[in-house]
């Protein structure tokens, strides 16, 4: 997940204890908040983060949840990467593969973004291996101290 405008701490947290209320769904673990430099978009820095559910819920039926929850929080989308109240991308879903217009799984950009890898191995670490967080080593992103 990530924002940034208005109060993206919040937006990350608040979606956050949302996800926790999915139905069908428990939120298994969440990462740290990170602050992160703007990656393919405008706008001021970023706030990111990565959580693991466990839910009984399709892909495509999770995905909507996710874009309720972005709707709920003002999410307007006015052209390509542009700055956002909040973003939330389904990384992985178990070990499937799903490519339809509305869903790609795994995320096709995550590999590129430390925005991603650097959450997603704080919680996950067997998912993102060393070479992959060296390659995007060079992109700022530096953990927010706990709340
Ligand atoms: P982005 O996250 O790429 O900046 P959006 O959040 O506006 O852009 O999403 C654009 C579209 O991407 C959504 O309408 C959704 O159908 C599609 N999409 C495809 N794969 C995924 C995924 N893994 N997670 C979230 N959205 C996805
Ligand atoms: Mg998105």
């Amino acid at each position: 997940m990530g924002a940034n405008l208005g109060d993206a701490v919040a937006a990350v947290r608040s979606a956050l204890a949302r996800l926790a209320v999915l139905p069908q769904s428990t939120l298994v673990k969440a990462s740290s908040l990170y602050r992160t430099a703007p990656h393919e978009a405008q706008g001021p820095d970023f706030i990111n983060a990565v959580a693991q559910l466990e839910t009984q819920l399709q892909a495509h039926d999770l995905l909507a949840q996710l874009q309720a929850i972005e709707a709920e929080a003002g999410r307007e989308r006015p052209y390509p990467n542009a700055p956002r109240t909040l973003d939330l991308d389904l990384l992985l879903y178990g070990a499937d593969t799903i490519r339809t217009a509305r869903l790609a799984v795994p995320h096709p950009r995550m590999n590129e973004r430390a925005f991603v890898l650097v959450p997603l191995a704080e919680i996950a670490p067997a998912l993102v291996p060393a070479d992959r967080l060296q390659a995007v080593a060079h992109q700022r992103i530096e953990p927010l101290p706990p709340a």
